[in-house]
């Protein structure tokens, strides 16, 4: 069933009726989860198994749920405690999660799976760092070049990804973290991993150049932290995100536009170089 999306949806089949008029599914929360003291909603004990164990189907309207519990403790065979979370998808959507994915790929070593962002494909981290689009034969195209992500952005577009600014910022923060580069985002100044043991006065002036160059308001809490977080903000039909990313040693501000296709447009400042980094 997991050969491609059209086995997969043959497999699931579609929703036979509105959700509101299917009694099992409507008295079921889109979202639930709880610990072994809480049990799932009336209606979850009909859900059948449909070749997985925690793939379930509602008998009488065909919609999916996956049933995921989780255990943790010493005890090996049942933990010392669990948790589960019951959750209704879209067929394609369960295809592109995680879980999904995984069983896709049995043979790999996948290790993260993003949001979904591309109609068609699933970006998939495999091993440490390498980045995959998936398409739904399950044929893996690497992402080692900016060149491959735009051919991706071109034949696939994505989703509405300039729509709302949350999402312009994911999408950027992803992309980054795909784009081959040793560039690594930070989330706070104070991230940087600066040489150990006693700064230097020359070491110490560099360092605070390089804090007073990023033009950023020091924090009240943690008291005097420079924050770094992405950050986003509307042009016309565009979004211009801010990332800040350590280059070797030095520190870069980079401002990402995402359009409205989904192309980016990277622009790189180097604030300070030659910090006194590890
Ligand atoms: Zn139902």
């Amino acid at each position: 069933m997991f050969e491609s999306l059209d086995a997969f949806r043959a497999h699931c089949g579609e929703p036979t009726m509105p959700l509101e008029q299917c009694p099992i599914c409507s008295a079921i929360p889109e979202r639930s989860y709880g610990d072994r003291s809480e049990a799932p909603a009336a209606g979850f004990e009909q859900l059948r198994n449909i070749g997985e164990d925690e793939l379930r189907q509602c008998p009488t309207c065909r919609r999916v749920y996956l049933y995921v519990e989780t255990h943790y403790g010493n005890d090996i065979y049942t933990g010392n405690d669990s948790r589960w979370q019951l959750e209704r998808h879209a067929v394609d959507v369960v295809w592109g999660l995680e879980w999904g994915v995984t069983r896709r790929l049995p043979a790999r070593d996948v290790t993260r799976v993003s949001e979904a962002f591309f109609p068609n494909h699933a970006l998939v981290r495999l091993g440490t760092n390498a980045w995959f689009a998936l398409d739904t034969s399950n044929r893996l195209v690497t992402l080692d070049t900016s060149g491959a992500i735009d051919k991706l952005i071109d034949a696939d577009p994505p989703h509405d990804v300039s729509g709302d600014l949350e999402t312009a910022k994911r999408y950027a923060v992803q992309l980054a973290a795909i784009a081959p580069s040793n560039d690594e985002r930070l989330d706070y100044f104070e991230y940087l991993r600066f040489v150990e043991g006693e700064w230097t006065p020359e070491q110490r002036q560099t360092i605070e150049a390089a804090r007073a160059a990023t033009g950023l308001v020091p924090m009240t809490n943690p008291v005097g932290w420079l924050d770094m977080r992405p950050s986003a903000e509307r042009s016309g039909t565009d979004v211009r995100v801010r990332l800040w990313v350590r280059r070797g040693k030095s520190l870069v501000r980079r401002d990402v536009t995402v359009r409205p296709d989904g192309h980016l447009v990277r622009d790189d400042v180097v604030i300070a170089s030659d910090l006194p980094l590890r």
